[in-house]
């Protein structure tokens, strides 16, 4: 129980940091709030064995270096999630035992980040994120560039309030579709992409990403005697709320409203993963209070995640930088959660063995509202004679034995001159996180290994302007603007140059703590 309970706390900490601090999840949401509630459960039956890192203890994620921090004068919460009809009417039930005439106001639940905005006699002075909801990233410049946030208020108030900040689906697309011509990696989905703009160095950036926000919530003291009159006064000193609320007597109504909105989400111009349920009636809210974690007032429904039926047509096997082959299927083309699907993952060779999946099976396809859809399990009675999926030997890229060590699920390549390799170790070595060179990415770092002008991180620097004009597609201006990115990159620090030679084990926080010590590589 112990070893289980270690287990997912170590793992749920890390797919948070994924989640939290570098914008980059491995896991959807759905798999993610899967684990949590395996360790919620462990943690009810065994309290002496709750470790004080735990993630149901905490609110979000860590503070990232590079902005100021902020002190929440007013703590930010998360919110107690329900996944089903019984589990809202057991938090109806909670509240209702203490007041039974309560009322509910049910909002979108924006998937985007949580912000938070004082304003000083009138006049935005911070913006924050949530951070641990204690201490937050002072983000107001940022901030400053998002349009609809105000930056004056018609009054001279002192004020602070919260909301979300989001990317809508058109700028989402936009984003990605740039980030694609210029070989950078796109955002998995919208709610990373928003969170990666507000902690963009550059503010012109930010401008031009075309970020939006809702707003919900009056942190400090308020007038308002409840959530509806909240919003009403939001809207009223200019900032934008989400006018798609409906107030509700009962769970049954609560209900109605989330069936409706379930069936027009993808509809809407922005994600949403849920709707929030909240006590309309402040005295009440302030009388349920919180738990460490949230509030006793406010439960968030989580959308299941979206499945589908497909058929694997075939499977694409793929050689990472660190040499793990990745099985791919293609599909039949399905829509889910509003994009057309025609291919998702299979994780590993251990986990194809597992669901026993094989070509021509039909399977599950789940994407919960964001990342790489995956494959989840085989739909059993539509298979036919598919014979056992055969698994690689050898290296799909340069034909070498692969590897399947006993204590990893990862099938690998252990070729150091693997042409896939290389070029996933360059495109890793050029990207944000690491050398940051703007332009070098996946179409030209092929062009260059295949023209045999780059075979290693080393040879980018011998790069002349002459050399890329010699590739296709490149012109003077194109040519000189990469040439310049190379040469910027040589100023970066060493903790950037360390973590971009991806030695195994040696990611961005290890290259932190590096030079930390050692000061120089
Ligand atoms: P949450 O996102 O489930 O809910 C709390 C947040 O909802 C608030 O902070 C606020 O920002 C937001 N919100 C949106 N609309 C709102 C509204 N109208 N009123 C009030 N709040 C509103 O909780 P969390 O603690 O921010 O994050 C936990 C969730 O994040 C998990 O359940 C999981 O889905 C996701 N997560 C995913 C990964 C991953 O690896 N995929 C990792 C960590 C967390």
């Amino acid at each position: 129980m112990k070893t289980r309970i270690n287990e997912l706390v170590e793992l749920l900490n890390r797919y948070a940091d994924e989640y939290y601090c570098l914008d980059k999840p491995s896991v959807s949401d759905a798999e993610y709030d899967r684990l949590y509630r395996e360790l919620v459960e462990l943690e009810r039956a065994n309290p002496d064995q709750v470790l004080p890192h735990s993630p149901t203890h905490r609110v979000g994620g860590k503070i990232l270096d590079g902005f100021e921090k902020f002190t929440h004068l007013y703590p930010l919460y998360s919110l107690q999630d329900a996944f089903s009809q019984e589990e809202l009417e057991a938090f109806d039930q909670r509240v209702r035992k203490e007041f039974p005439q309560a009322t509910y106001i049910c909002e979108l639940k924006i998937d985007g980040l949580s912000i938070s905005l004082t304003y000083e006699a009138g006049r935005l002075v911070v913006g924050a994120t949530r951070g641990d909801g204690s201490v937050g990233e002072n983000i107001t410049e940022n901030l400053k560039r998002v349009k609809d946030i105000p930056l004056t208020l018609p009054e001279p108030l002192d004020i602070t309030v919260r909301g979300e900040c989001y990317m809508p689906k058109t700028s989402f697309e936009r984003v990605n579709l740039e980030r694609q011509e210029k070989g950078e990696p796109e955002f998995a989905n919208p709610r990373n992409a928003a969170a990666g703009t507000l902690r963009q160095l550059d503010t012109g950036v930010v401008a031009k990403r075309g970020l939006s926000t809702f707003l919900y919530q009056e942190a400090s003291p308020t007038d308002a005697s409840s959530q509806s009159q909240v919003l009403a006064e939001l809207d009223r000193l200019g900032f934008t709320t989400n006018r798609d609320y409906v107030l509700a007597g009962s769970m049954s109504e609560v209900w109605n409203f989330i069936e409706k909105v379930a069936s027009k989400r993808n509809e809407l111009p922005y994600e949403i993963d849920g709707i929030v349920i909240k006590v309309n009636d402040l005295a009440i809210q302030e009388e349920l209070g919180f738990t460490v974690k949230a509030p006793r007032w406010a439960v968030a429904y989580k959308f299941p995640a979206e499945e589908k039926e497909a058929e694997i047509l075939s499977v694409d096997w793929t050689v990472g930088r660190t040499g793990v082959v990745t099985p791919t299927a293609n599909l039949t083309p399905v829509q889910l959660a509003g994009t057309t699907v025609s291919r998702a993952t299979l994780h590993n060779v251990d986990y194809i063995a597992e669901k026993d999946i094989r070509i021509g099976d039909t399977v599950i396809v789940y994407k919960a509202g964001d990342i790489i859809p995956a494959v989840l399990r085989v739909v059993e009675g539509k298979r036919d004679q598919q014979e056992v999926m055969p698994i690689p030997t050898a290296c799909p890229s340069c034909d070498s034995p692969l590897m399947h060590y006993e204590d990893e699920v990862a099938l690998r390549c252990i070729n150091p001159h693997c042409p896939s390799q290389i070029m996933n170790r360059l495109e890793h070595f050029a990207s944000r996180d690491a050398m940051n060179i703007a332009g070098l990415g996946t179409s030209i770092v092929e062009k260059l290994f295949k023209t045999d002008l780059v075979k290693d991180v080393a040879d980018i620097y011998k790069l002349s302007v002459d050399d890329l004009l010699q590739l296709e597609g490149f012109k003077e201006k194109s040519a000189e603007k990469l040439y310049q990115a190379i040469q910027a990159s040589k100023e970066n620090s060493a903790e950037k140059l360390l973590f971009g030679l991806g030695i195994r084990h040696v990611g961005s926080k290890a290259s932190k703590i590096l030079l930390e010590k050692f000061v120089s590589l």
